[in-house]
């Protein structure tokens, strides 16, 4: 990183220019191409053989997607990227590149619901033995541990209830063990938490969340030493072909020129949501580790920056007052997802966490009554007064009926 580039409000848009530019157009170009045409029979020979630089085909590498890359690198200050079709195309591409047949991966008890699918549905198929583990106890990390462990896996904040993880405790216990440590930093970004600062291999991102914070992509990223990437992008990439469209990726790069004034405004408006909340009598615990109340305070300022934009809460009501609270929202949007513009909520119960059985989703503390919400850019007033009138609503309904309580 130069020194002109030392604030990362600056890296966000000015990291990772390619050089690739031959008008010198102030936007990034976007090379909406699949393949790219060699000069001579021996140039195309030299680039399979990467004996000299260049592009060869679009699943390989791409100039607009190779800003990008470089660009979430510097963020994370990592060495490397490599940018994938989906957050789960990253999940998918990271773990798989790095695990086989007879091996074993520490996980997170409580991860995003298509990584535990992944980890516990798909990689029993393979072989690959996962033991899922509340992360919380440093003594349970260390149980787990067996003499095939190659990897452990987790997220912090823990999606939805916002568990805090302590990443010092385990970039050590990975290097103690030499396993390869992969953090999924989509819910904080590089801007509020840096893996790499605590020795974390590999950091990936559901770009499709903050990262592009736009709503019209789907896209993921994993972040590491060059080593790292270039064994991800020559087989699990190249091989099972989870690579980015440029034309997402030239989204995201217009995204990304936001993110430090979007993040602020984020951790600002969820503050203000998450105190009201915690007042409203209709409301019981609120999960937003810039509360006190919340065991992640300790972080804040520290592992963590700031809390980020997503909270979730417990209606004090039955299952159906969760559905007409919801119903009553106007502002928000009943959607899955986060880091829009737009104020989101949903119910990880019927949705997000569907992928977990009943019981699996009572492991991992997600109550049928649990409303989470990702908090938008809007004037935090109107947001605030949208919530104000959708829970009056359901407290008169609960007046009405009475049992449904
Ligand atoms: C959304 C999300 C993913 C999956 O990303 P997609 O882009 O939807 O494939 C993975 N991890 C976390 C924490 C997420 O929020």
């Amino acid at each position: 990183m130069s020194k002109q580039y030392s604030h990362p409000d600056t890296v966000c848009i000015h990291a990772g220019k390619t050089g690739l530019n031959p008008h010198g157009a102030l936007a990034t170009p976007l090379y909406q191409t699949s393949t790219f045409v060699f000069d001579s029979a021996e140039q195309g020979a030299a680039r399979f053989a990467g004996e000299e630089p260049g592009y060869i085909y679009t699943r390989l590498g791409n100039p607009t997607t190779r800003e990008l890359e470089l660009k979430v690198a510097a963020l994370e200050g990592m060495e490397d990227a490599a940018a994938t079709a989906t957050g789960m195309g990253a999940v998918a591409a990271a773990t798989m590149a790095f695990l086989q047949q007879g091996d074993h991966l520490i996980a997170s008890k409580a991860i995003y619901g298509c990584s535990f699918a992944l980890f516990n549905h798909q990689f029993a198929r393979y072989g690959i033995e996962v033991s899922f583990v509340d992360m919380t106890d440093h003594e349970a990390i260390k149980q787990a541990l067996q003499a095939n462990t190659k990897m452990i896996f987790a997220e912090t904040p823990i999606n939805p209830t916002l568990t805090v993880l302590d990443l010092d405790f385990i970039g050590r216990f990975a290097k103690q063990h030499r396993l390869v440590s992969v953090i999924d930093n989509t819910f904080l970004t590089p801007l509020l938490q840096k893996p790499a600062d605590y020795g974390i291999d590999l950091i990936l991102h559901s770009a499709t969340k903050y990262l592009n914070g736009h709503g019209d992509v789907v896209a993921g990223i994993i972040v590491g030493s060059t080593e790292h990437i270039t064994q991800i992008k020559l087989t699990t990439l190249k091989d099972m072909g989870a690579t980015i469209s440029p034309h997402d990726a030239w989204l995201i790069i217009r995204g990304l020129k936001t993110l430090s004034v979007r993040m602020e405004r984020h951790c600002q408006n969820a503050q203000k949501v998450a105190e009201f909340l915690e007042a409203h009598p209709a409301v019981g615990q609120v999960y937003y580790p810039g509360l006190k109340s919340h065991p992640g305070y300790k972080f804040i300022g520290k592992q963590m920056k700031a809390a980020g934009g997503v909270l979730a809460f417990e209606l004090k009501g039955s299952l159906d007052d969760g559905r007409y609270f919801i119903n009553q929202c106007k502002l928000f949007s009943l959607a899955v997802s986060l880091g829009d513009a737009e104020s989101l909520i949903q119910h990880p119960a019927s949705m997000t966490h569907s992928p977990y059985s009943a019981e699996e989703r009572q492991m991992a503390g997600i109550s049928d009554g649990l409303i989470r919400i990702s908090v938008g850019l809007e004037h935090v007033e109107d947001l605030i007064a949208d919530l104000t009138q959708a829970l009056s609503l359901m407290q008169q309904k609960q007046q009405r009926s009475p049992l449904s309580l």
